[in-house]
């Protein structure tokens, strides 16, 4: 008997890696190639991240598509009622609510493409990544080069003595790096993980 397939489907394609690894190149494609099939496409950016272009997606390589800036992420939900494919580039400045906008526009019917950076400059895992990641269908993770040594880099590295999760910038303060290669910065607390670059001058006194 041949199965009977639902035709308007819907799912979640996750693109994660670190900043300069292609994420909003590797999105673009797919919407450009959506809209060459003549699907209707709505894509979303955060508020926050309006480094090049109030109304594109830009790449570090200057690939651009037309965006609308959202600042809540059920804001999506309303303006893709009409879509057949939902792009979102920068997810990890969107809250938690991003997860469940995510999930009603798949369980409708659309094909919904996140774009965003999967560990933060301490190489901790960015909400809400980790939870689109579990609920996806379709993940892929890419690599930069890293700038140190050329080998495949998955992290961010910042170049600032800020502390704070969210400081926008691009190669003026981010580089993206191997794990040999990441100096993840000092724990802010006494009980939190050592920093790579203490462990090794601790085993260096130790020895
Ligand atoms: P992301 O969205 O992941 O930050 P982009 O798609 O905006 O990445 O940019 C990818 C582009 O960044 C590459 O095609 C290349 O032109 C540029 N680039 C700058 N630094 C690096 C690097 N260290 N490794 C790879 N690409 C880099
Ligand atoms: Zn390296």
């Amino acid at each position: 008997m041949v199965p009977m397939y639902q035709r308007n489907l819907g799912w979640i394609e996750v693109i994660c890696g670190c900043m300069f690894s292609g994420k909003s190149e590797e999105l673009i494609r797919r919407l450009r190639r959506a809209l060459i099939a003549r699907q209707k496409v709505a894509i979303f950016k955060p508020k926050i991240d309006t480094r090049y272009s109030e109304d594109h997606i830009v790449s570090h390589s200057e690939l651009r598509i037309p965006s609308m800036v959202v600042e809540d992420p059920r804001e999506i939900l309303h303006n893709s009622l009409e879509s057949h494919v939902v792009g979102i580039d920068e997810a990890q400045f969107f809250d938690e609510g991003l997860v469940e906008v995510c999930r009603k526009l798949a369980n409708m019917g659309k094909r919904v493409i996140v774009a965003g950076l999967d560990m933060d400059f301490r190489g901790v895992p960015f909400e809400p990544i980790p939870e689109l990641l579990a609920i996806a269908e379709y993940i892929t993770k890419i690599q930069a080069i890293c700038v140190r040594c050329g080998n495949p880099a998955s992290f961010t590295h910042r170049n600032t003595p800020e502390v704070g999760r969210v400081v926008v910038g691009a190669d003026d303060i981010y580089e993206a790096r191997c794990r040999n290669c990441f100096e993840p910065p000092e724990p802010e607390s006494a009980d939190s993980p050592k920093s790579k670059k203490e462990q090794k001058q601790n085993s260096n006194s130790d020895s």
